[in-house]
């Protein structure tokens, strides 16, 4: 049975790389009916960040990732937790100690950035120099015995070899033990380094894939190592590429958003965010975008994953959002708008009125959160134009007729309704001389305000007579 984990550190959010990482984790295993399984990992106590661990469980349930294993399934989902197994990361150096695969050094803070300094200037790559490898055996055991500070470093074998990777994306990739050092796998705190950690939970947990982002690439020597030494076979590895901003540096926070929920804060759906995600470095073997979550279990393979870097593209994003809204059922998309609403000046009003607005609107709504300024044109009296282009257009002379025949045509009129809209603006055609988009624009920026608004007729007829005309009469002093 395969068996895959998601891995993340509590570092305070989840980035869409992690999200990625989930998504195709979690993919591939319910494509083969197997178990995904979330591990925190928190052994840097110095970066933790309070409150992660619920964010992150929170954020792939929001993108619809369910989770299957954790030591507290059943009532609140409860995650493995690294910091909770330092018994378990112990017991396993000390089989690395006794066998000779590993050593106790004892240099200070200060001896270590010397070392790296004088490596440095000699214009070398700073690396462990091995000072506490050949150490006594029997001085050490007694150095750690009576409370000396010290961390654990495994050894790399004195005789360079050539490790050779079989990535499912990358295919064979090979590096030289002699370009990593002796590696700390223990800390002066008593905590595992990642490398350790990982390597005994993904044996321990019975992880048959390794699914992480490309930046862990240059460490799989020393997990081979570790699997070797403790008599493990490794599992398979998948390496994805890096996510990039269009300039294509590396997805960074200084560039833009990076957090899934800010994409939900600013009203992402979900299902916009997730197939957006899944396209950046997997390629469907059809040549289509928009994917249900059960189309992207199916279709899912590591064959199809690039190794290229994926630029982020926020107008594919801004696009694919507008495609999920548009095709939302009315309700369902009034029941995801009302947490927008309920931050707007229109919570309370008129439901009817808002469930209609709401309609008109649906065609046009890129992100839900735009419904705020949306809103504005149904709900306030005197709503303001501040689109340069609107007001430009507005202050033309023939706007300026358009309008003020308008005006007298529909003060002949007892009611103004999508029916009649058409041979009203004929009239108005007729007695202008005024055509086309000359003629219409002007009374789709007066009433709408803005230049990409919602479409005219469905407008006017929920406005009405009055309010068109009062509208109107306001563009005309403008
Ligand atoms: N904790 C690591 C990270 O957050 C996980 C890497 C891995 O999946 O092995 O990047």
């Amino acid at each position: 049975m395969v068996r895959l984990r998601f891995a993340p550190s509590p570092t305070g959010y989840l980035h869409v790389g992690g999200l990625r990482t989930a998504l195709f984790c979690w993919f591939y295993v319910r494509q083969h009916a197997g178990k995904f399984i979330f591990r925190l990992e928190d052994t840097d106590q110095k970066r933790l960040v309070k409150g992660s661990e619920n964010d992150l469980v929170r954020m792939l349930e929001w993108a619809g990732i369910d989770l299957d294993e954790g030591p507290g399934i059943g009532g609140d989902y409860v995650p493995y937790r690294q910091s909770e197994r330092l018994g378990i990361y112990k017991s396993h150096v000390r089989k690395l100690l006794d066998e000779d695969h590993a050593y106790p050094c004892f240099c200070s803070p200060q001896r270590l950035d010397n070392l790296r300094e004088e490596q440095r200037t000699k214009g070398e790559i700073p690396r462990y120099d091995g000072y506490c490898r050949n150490l006594n055996k029997e001085e050490s055991v007694l150095r750690v015995a009576s409370g000396e500070a010290h961390v654990v470093r495994m050894k790399i074998p004195e005789i360079p070899e050539t490790l050779v990777l079989n990535d499912l994306i990358r295919g064979s990739v090979s590096i030289e033990t002699s370009q990593t050092e002796d590696q700390v796998i223990i800390k002066s705190d008593g905590f595992p380094t990642y490398h350790l950690a990982v390597v005994v939970d993904d044996h321990l947990m019975q992880i048959t894939h390794v699914v992480r982002g490309e930046e862990w690439l240059p460490s799989f020597p020393k997990h081979l190592l570790l699997y070797r030494y403790f008599g493990w076979d490794p599992p398979e590895f998948a390496h994805l590429p890096l996510i990039l901003n269009p300039d294509r540096s590396k997805l960074s926070k200084r560039q833009g958003d990076v957090a899934v929920e800010d994409f939900r804060d600013q009203g992402y759906l979900p299902e916009a965010l997730v197939n957006f995600i899944s396209l950046l470095g997997w390629s469907p073997a059809e040549d289509r975008e928009l994917f249900s979550l059960s189309e992207l279990i199916k279709e899912f393979s590591f064959e199809r994953v690039n190794k290229s870097g994926a630029v982020f593209d926020r107008d594919k994003l801004n696009w694919m959002n507008q495609q999920y809204i548009q095709d939302l059922d009315q309700e369902d998309l009034l029941q995801r708008l009302l947490p927008f609403i309920a931050q707007t000046p229109y919570a309370e009003q008129d439901a009817a009125l808002l469930k209609k607005a709401v309609n008109i609107l649906q065609s046009r709504l890129v992100t839900l959160k735009e419904i705020g300024k949306r809103l504005a044109l149904f709900f306030e009296e005197n709503p303001v134009a501040t689109d340069p282009d609107v007001l430009s257009l507005l202050r033309q002379e023939t706007s300026k007729q358009v309008l003020a025949e308008f005006i007298r045509q529909v003060e002949t009129l007892e009611s103004l309704t999508e029916e009649n809209l058409g041979s009203l603006m004929k009239n108005v055609q007729n007695a202008t001389n005024i055509k086309g988009k000359n003629l219409w624009l002007p009374l789709r920026y007066a009433i709408t305000l803005e230049v990409q608004g919602p479409e005219l007729k469905l407008i006017v007829d929920l406005f009405g007579r009055e309010k068109c005309l009062r509208l109107a009469r306001r563009a005309l002093e403008l």
